[in-house]
Formats: structure tokens, C-alpha cells, sequence
């Protein structure tokens, strides 16, 4: 409660929870033995004791968050909020569990020196990564960047770090970290979309990251955007992601403008002003608003928030995507719909693996 409503008396506390005085006081008493939370004096005493607010005391725990990727592990270390104190990137030689779980376990170790932390403070780690993801059991089912299938991911690295550790889909991760500490904080209902490598999608239901029978839901990249269209790396065809992610754009760019020789986004979009280039980011734009469009008439979602690398696509991947989204929304149902764009830095999936293991420090039902 006092993580959700902010800074709150024992009186407060006692009628928002329903609890008893006497079992406030108590369970107050704990949590500030364990440092957890504090006790701050507000406003000017007119005589007697001053009045005493309760706060969530931040810097008591730490939390570390790792993104995996195809060839690196970056990892932060961030205080109960969210907020990043050390951010760190390796290699990797290889992608097997025990070459990750060995580093990641250094790692954490570094980043602990690094902000001159003691290892109890430690709450716990968090991990991001693409795939389909088993949470509660902690295991890694599916994972084609990996390649990885049905690896216990989670419990190797608690062996190794000695610390719970949570795992999860990265764009869940993400969209976990926008309920706690983003602009979903005060939003049940929420969908949060990457764009970048790839594309997918992390959806809140309820104020819970709602994740389908299998792991799978919000595979927005992989739904259809063309039949019979472009080869995805999925093995399918015409999947959104074909068309629309960060490398399908590079691809496409070079086979409408080969002279161009465009081998990376950076170049792509310093030829942002070529006819051509300008069509194909419409073209990619509109098709996300589209399946946008589709996800708000499934879903219906009081707010989207875009994040990823693909952030830096710029106004006409954007400025389509929005035209498209509101264009094929059902009646209405996109005309208050905020889609804000996450400013995106380089920590940022990181620090959402971070949050999944803030959310369980404090017991939350956001996974
Ligand atoms: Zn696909």
C-alpha cells in the first residue's frame, strides 16, 4: 500500500487495509526493524508528538536485472525503486545455461563491489529474455535466439547466486516494470509493446501481467500481417515482425534500394529523406498500427506504451503507426487512448528484468 499510494499514516493505513490499530502497529514495527520502511515526520507539531508518515525505504535492498541476449548478458543494479545505480555489459563466447549462469553469477558479484553493496542486501535477481517462458516453474520452455528448449534457467542461477531469482519474457518484464514504476502505475489495463529486434507485446489484465495458458500471449510480432507474405524467422510467413521489426526493415530497405547499400538501422535512417525509404517506414509504421488496432479491439486497453530500441524509428514510422491505430480501432474505442513513446536507453530491458524481482520482493501480484 504504501509503495502504490505513496507515504501514508498508521491511521491511513489501518482504514485502507481494514486491519486492526493493533495489528498495524505490529506489522509497521517489522518492516521497520527490517529497514524496509521508515518513519518521516511531517508538517509542524502543535504540541505533543509530531504526526509520522510511513514510507517504503527504497535504498534498503537491492535488485539485479539481466537482459540475455544472442551475444551478451547487460545487467543493472537498482535500489527498490527501479532506480539504476551500475550498468554493465559482457560477451558471451556461447548461449549454453552454463556459460550465462557462470557470468551472470561474476556479474552479479562485480556489480555488488562496484556500488560497494553487502551481499545480504541483495533482495534478489531478475532475468529477461525472448522466448516463451514458464514463470512460476522458472523455466526457459522455448527460446529461438537461444536455442534453448525446456531449461530450468532460474534454479541454476539461484544455485549459483544464492538469491530468488525471477525469469520472464523480456517484453513482460518490460511491461512489468511500466505497471510498478512506469506510466502503468495507475493502469489495470495496459499494453506495452516493443519495437526493435523484434516485436512483440506484454499485456496487463487487471493489473496483472496476463500471460496466457502456455506463456505465449502477446506474441504481436508473429501475427499476420501479409498471407503467404514474407519468410519470418519464426519459420512462418507474413508475420508482422518480417516486415515491421528493425532488421525486416534493413532487408527490405536493401532490395528497394540497393545502390544504397543500407546494412544497419543507423543508415537506414540517415536516408530517412529517400522516397523509398520514406514509403517502406509508412509502410512498416501502419502495419503495427494496424495490428495495433486489432490488439485495442481484442483487448481494449486504457493505455499503450511503445518501448525498444526501434523507439528511434522516428515521426514516419510513427505518425502512421498512430493514423493506422485510429483509423481501424472499433468505435471509438482508440479516441482516449494515450500511446506514449518510452524514451529508450541502453539499460532499459535491464532494468524491467530488475523489476521483476522488486515485484517480488514486495509480494506483488503484478506477474
Ligand atoms: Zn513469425
Amino acid at each position: 500500500m504504501l509503495l502504490r499510494n505513496g507515504p501514508l499514516s498508521r491511521v491511513q493505513l489501518k482504514d485502507h487495509s481494514g486491519l486492526s490499530g493493533a495489528a498495524i502497529t505490529t506489522v509497521v514495527a517489522e518492516l521497520i526493524e527490517d529497514g524496509l520502511v521508515e518513519e518521516q515526520a511531517i508538517g509542524a507539531s502543535t504540541g505533543g508528538r509530531p504526526p509520522m508518515l510511513l514510507a517504503v525505504n527504497y535504498s534498503a535492498r537491492t535488485a539485479v536485472g539481466f537482459k540475455l541476449m544472442e551475444r551478451g548478458l547487460d545487467a543493472v543494479l537498482t535500489d527498490l525503486s527501479g532506480e539504476v545505480r551500475a550498468h554493465i555489459r559482457r560477451d558471451l563466447p556461447d548461449t549454453s545455461p552454463d556459460t550465462v549462469v557462470r557470468t551472470a553469477s561474476s556479474m552479479t558479484t562485480e556489480l555488488l563491489q562496484q556500488c560497494d553493496v553487502p551481499a545480504d542486501r541483495l533482495a534478489g535477481v531478475g532475468m529477461g529474455l525472448s522466448g516463451v517462458i514458464d514463470v512460476g516453474a522458472g523455466i526457459c520452455v522455448h527460446s529461438a535466439y537461444l536455442r534453448w528448449r525446456n531449461v530450468p534457467i532460474a534454479m541454476l542461477l539461484e544455485q549459483a547466486i544464492g538469491v530468488p531469482v525471477t525469469i520472464d519474457n523480456d517484453v513482460n518484464a518490460f511491461a512489468a516494470a511500466e505497471r510498478l514504476f512506469g506510466h502503468g502505475r495507475h493502469a489495470l489495463h495496459l499494453a506495452v509493446v516493443s519495437v526493435g529486434r523484434g516485436i512483440g507485446s506484454g499485456l496487463v489484465a487487471n493489473g496483472r501481467v496476463y500471460r496466457g495458458a502456455h506463456g505465449g500471449a502477446g506474441e504481436l510480432g508473429h501475427t499476420v500481417t501479409e498471407r503467404r507474405g514474407r519468410q519470418c524467422d519464426c519459420g512462418k510467413r507474413g508475420c508482422l515482425e518480417a516486415y515491421a521489426s528493425e532488421p525486416a526493415l534493413v532487408s527490405r530497405a536493401q532490395e528497394l534500394a540497393p545502390e544504397l547499400e543500407l546494412t544497419t538501422i543507423e543508415a537506414l535512417l540517415n536516408h530517412a529523406g529517400d522516397a523509398r525509404i520514406a514509403a517502406l517506414l509508412d509502410d512498416a509504421g501502419e502495419r503495427v498500427g494496424t495490428a495495433l488496432a486489432n490488439l485495442v479491439n481484442l483487448f481494449n486497453p486504457e493505455l499503450i506504451v511503445i518501448g525498444g530500441e526501434g523507439v528511434r524509428l522516428g515521426d514516419v514510422y510513427f505518425g502512421s503507426l498512430r493514423r493506422a491505430l485510429r483509423e481501424h480501432a472499433f468505435d471509438g474505442l482508440a479516441e482516449n487512448l494515450p500511446v506514449l513513446l518510452e524514451p529508450w536507453g541502453d539499460d532499459a530491458w535491464a532494468r524491467g528484468a530488475a523489476s521483476l524481482a522488486i515485484s517480488r520482493t514486495f509480494d506483488l501480484e503484478v506477474n
